[in-house]
């Protein structure tokens, strides 16, 4: 094991491919293991590897399975970048981006994005033409749309704080027309658009269980008052993607939440200031992977869906994982 033995700590015990002191803490890791249920995640033989660097704050995370590429948003870069991970090749793929952020691909491989600077959400079409999902709410524009999902029938589900509107750094300043922050859910059969949730203060990112029986959804009110939420709630959804629930599944405890996704098992890998912290379905937080500026947001790719992609502030890392990514998008 190398270096990741953790040599001339008490109590140093094997569990599996895992090293663990008494205190179930690795020494010189990638990975803290909290909880013994997070010990055979990682693969220990793998690091958090750095792949690119010069973001201003990278976000939105999509994998392409069909071409083997990541695409993610540099934000205040106004831009789009592309990850080959056939060749390691990187290079811009969208300048302007319309302040681009959270990115998802769709069942049919299609990229879907959430512009703070448009305010809209966009599909890009097999033929790369560009086709606008949603830019307002009622004859108001949206604020600023932050993260998106794609549930299996098709519609399309997104978070609309305001940070892209709070001044001209990731969007352009500007006024609230909603003034809320909700989420959305659009049916792109019918063109409709609807609230889904109207409490939170600024909602972020968002995902859905494997079997999409549950919504998760980050609220950072935190950024705009002491007194306001910095967790994840989760819902309930019924067959008619009706929502009931949404108790606090948890606080953040380093900083904020911001994007996540679930593996296989619905286990949660969220962003926070530290790394990625991974929540059982139970709740608990049982590890983290450590990443060493603070991850907004990612994803699941690879073609077994067993590589984690992270953005973190400036950079875009990657880590090759014992578990799978959900099959959700
Ligand atoms: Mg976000």
């Amino acid at each position: 094991m190398g270096a990741r033995r953790a040599c001339g700590v008490k109590d140093v015990k094997y569990i599996g491919a895992v090293w663990l002191q008494g205190d179930n803490q690795l020494a010189e890791s990638d990975y803290e293991i909290i909880d013994t249920r997070f010990a055979r995640l990682p693969c220990m033989m793998a690091n958090v590897h750095k792949l690119y660097d010069q973001c201003h704050w990278a976000e939105g995370p999509a994998y392409f399975p069909a071409g083997r590429y990541l695409i993610w948003s540099d934000a205040p870069n106004d831009r789009m970048l592309r990850y080959d991970e056939c060749n390691g090749a990187l290079s811009t793929f969208r300048q302007p981006s319309n302040n681009s952020n959270g990115n998802t691909v769709d069942r049919q491989g299609r990229l879907v994005s959430c512009k703070h600077g448009s305010r809209r959400v966009t599909r890009t079409e097999i033929d790369g033409s560009i086709t606008v999902i949603a830019d307002n709410y009622r004859g108001k524009r949206l604020n600023s749309p932050n993260d998106v999902v794609v549930k299996s029938d098709g519609s399309i589900w997104f978070t609309d704080p305001t940070y892209g509107i709070d001044s001209d750094y990731e969007g352009n300043r500007g006024e609230s027309e909603i003034d809320a922050s909700y989420v959305f859910r659009v049916d792109p059969a019918i063109a409709a658009i609807e609230v889904v949730c109207d409490d939170f203060v600024k909602p972020n990112g968002l995902a859905f269980s494997p079997d999409e029986s549950l919504l998760y959804v980050v609220d950072t009110g935190r950024t705009h008052g002491a007194q306001n939420p910095a967790y994840m709630r989760v819902f309930e959804v019924d067959g008619q993607s009706k929502l009931s629930g949404g108790d606090v599944f948890a606080d953040s405890t380093v900083g904020l939440f911001d994007g996540f996704r679930l593996d296989e098992a619905g286990r949660i890998w969220t962003s926070a200031a530290d790394g990625v912290h991974v929540y059982d379905p139970d709740g608990t937080l049982i590890g983290k992977v450590r990443v060493p500026e603070t991850v907004a947001n990612v994803c699941f790719g690879g073609p077994k869906r067993n590589r984690l992609y992270m953005c973190g502030t400036t950079s875009l890392y990657a880590v090759s994982l014992f578990v799978n990514g959900a099959a959700t998008f």
